[in-house]
C-alpha cells in the first residue's frame, strides 16, 4: 500500500510568471546596481488602511479583551452588522434587494472563487476568459475538470474565450455549449469593462442554457463609467444565474487585513443528475459552515467603518490617488503611440507591445532600457501573449518618472 496523491496536481504547470520576472530583476540588479528600477507590476495596494477602518479595528480588539464585549466563534456566514451594512450600501442603494441569508462573509475573494466550484458536479464544462485570473483555471484543474495543458498552453477539455484588441475585450459567447463561465470585470489583467448591455448577452445565454456565471467584482470600486454594472444583480435577471464575488482588499487595502463577500441568490438554482433544480445557496452554506469559521470579528467590525461617511470618503481618497496614476500612465503611452487599454475603471493597464514584440521582449526592453518592471502579458494565457500590463499601484513619483523614462524610449 502507498500514499495516492491527487494526480491532477501534477497537470498544473509552475506558476513560472512572477518566478521569471524576479530572475530577470535580479539579474538586472547584479548588473546594474546603481539602477534605479520603479517596479509597475505590482499587483498589491500600498496605501494604509485608512484612519476610519483602523479606529473601528483597535476599539474591535478593544472588545475582545474585555469580558462584557468579548466575542468568540462568531456565525460562519459574517456578522449580521456587516452582511446588513454590505447589503445596505452595495445593493439597497443600487435597486438590488438582497437578504442577508443570500451574503458570505469570508477572509478572501481569492479563497472563494477557489473554492466555489466544489458545490459543482465535476463533469460540468467550464469556461474562462483568456488572458485570466488563474485562479480559476488552476483550481479547476485540482479538481479534475480538465486534461493536460496542450502545447498551445490551453488545458485540454477547459473552453478558454478570447479577449484581445481584436474583439476590443469584449468576449464572444462560447462557441461550444458551457455550464459554468467566470467572469471579472473590470478585468484582471486588462483593465477593461463591460457594460451592462454586454453583460446582459452573458446573463441572457445563461438564463437560455441553464448556465451559471461566476461574477468576480474584486475591482468595483475602481468604476468611473456610467454605463459599466458594480454588480452583475444590476442586470435584469441575473439572480437567477449568477454569483458574485467581492473584496474589500483592493477597495480599501485589506490585502493583508482578509475580508471578502460572496453572494448566492436564493433564486439560483443548479440540477441534479435526475434533471431536478436544486437550491445553490444552501449548498455553499453547507460548505462554508462545515469547512470555515468565519472572518475574525476585528476584521468585520474594520470593514464594517469601510461604508461609514468618513470610510467612504477617505477610500475615495486612495482610490482617487491610484487612478490618478492609471491616468498618468495611460495618457503618456497613448502619446508615445501605443495601443492602451484599461486604467478608466481598473488599476490596471494593458499595454499593447510595439512592432509585435512578444511580452518577454517587451519586458526586457522596458526593464533594461527605463529600469521599469510591467508583468508580461503571455503570463495570464495565451491571447495575453503581445501585452504587457502595468498597474497603478505605485507612488505618483515613481509612476511620473517611469513614465518619462519610457517617453524617450524609441520603439
Ligand atoms: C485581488 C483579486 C481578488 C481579491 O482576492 P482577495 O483574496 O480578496 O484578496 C479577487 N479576484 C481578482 C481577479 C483579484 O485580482
Amino acid at each position: 500500500m502507498v500514499v495516492k496523491i491527487n494526480e491532477n496536481y501534477l497537470k498544473l504547470k509552475s506558476s513560472y510568471l512572477f518566478v521569471e520576472v524576479a530572475r530577470r530583476e535580479s539579474e538586472f540588479r547584479k548588473a546594474n546596481p546603481d539602477a534605479d528600477i520603479i517596479k509597475m507590476g505590482i499587483g498589491d495596494v500600498t496605501k494604509p488602511l485608512v484612519p476610519a477602518v483602523i479606529e473601528a479595528f483597535h476599539s474591535a480588539v478593544d472588545d475582545l479583551g474585555n469580558g462584557e464585549t468579548f466575542v468568540g466563534y462568531g456565525p460562519e456566514q459574517g456578522h449580521d452588522f456587516l452582511a446588513k451594512t454590505i447589503i445596505e450600501n452595495d445593493y439597497t442603494a443600487r435597486g438590488i434587494d438582497l437578504d442577508t441569508s443570500e451574503v458570505f462573509i469570508s477572509d478572501g475573494a481569492k479563497s472563494d472563487t477557489a473554492n466555489i466550484q466544489e458545490i459543482f458536479g465535476i463533469d460540468n464544462k467550464i469556461a474562462v476568459t483568456d488572458p485570466v485570473y488563474t485562479v480559476y483555471v488552476d483550481t479547476n484543474v485540482m479538481a479534475g475538470r480538465t486534461g493536460e495543458m496542450k502545447d498551445d498552453g490551453m488545458y485540454e477539455g477547459l473552453t478558454y474565450i478570447k479577449c484581445n484588441s481584436e474583439n476590443g475585450f469584449v468576449p464572444e459567447l462560447p462557441s461550444e455549449p458551457v455550464d459554468i463561465i467566470y467572469l471579472c470585470y473590470p478585468n484582471n489583467p486588462t483593465g477593461t469593462t463591460l457594460t451592462k448591455d454586454q453583460l446582459k448577452v452573458f446573463v441572457d445565454y445563461a438564463k437560455e442554457n441553464k448556465s451559471i456565471i461566476l461574477f468576480d467584482a474584486a475591482y468595483e470600486a475602481f468604476i468611473t463609467e456610467d454605463n459599466v454594472p458594480h454588480s452583475i444583480y444590476e442586470i435584469e435577471g441575473a439572480k437567477e444565474v449568477a454569483i458574485e464575488f467581492k473584496s474589500f482588499s483592493k477597495t480599501a487595502g485589506f490585502t493583508g487585513t482578509r475580508c471578502a463577500y460572496t453572494v448566492v441568490p436564493k433564486e439560483l438554482m443548479g440540477y441534479d443528475s435526475q434533471g431536478n433544480a436544486v437550491e445553490i445557496n444552501p449548498l455553499w452554506n453547507r460548505r462554508q459552515t462545515t469547512k470555515f469559521n468565519g472572518a475574525s470579528y476585528p476584521v468585520q467590525k474594520a470593514a464594517e467603518a469601510v461604508y461609514s461617511p468618513e470610510g467612504k470618503k477617505q477610500i475615495r481618497d486612495t482610490i482617487d490617488y491610484y487612478m490618478e496614476n492609471a491616468k498618468i500612465i495611460r495618457e503618456s503611452l497613448t502619446d508615445l503611440g501605443l495601443d492602451v487599454y484599461g486604467g478608466v475603471s481598473s488599476p490596471y493597464i494593458w499595454v499593447k507591445t510595439p512592432n509585435d514584440m512578444d511580452s518577454w521582449a517587451f519586458f526586457d526592453l522596458l526593464l533594461n532600457e527605463a529600469n521599469v518592471i510591467g508583468t508580461p502579458g503571455s503570463g495570464f494565457g495565451p491571447s495575453g501573449e503581445g501585452y504587457l500590463r502595468l498597474t497603478a499601484f505605485n507612488t505618483l513619483e515613481n509612476t511620473k518618472e517611469a513614465m518619462d523614462r519610457i517617453s524617450k524610449l524609441e520603439f
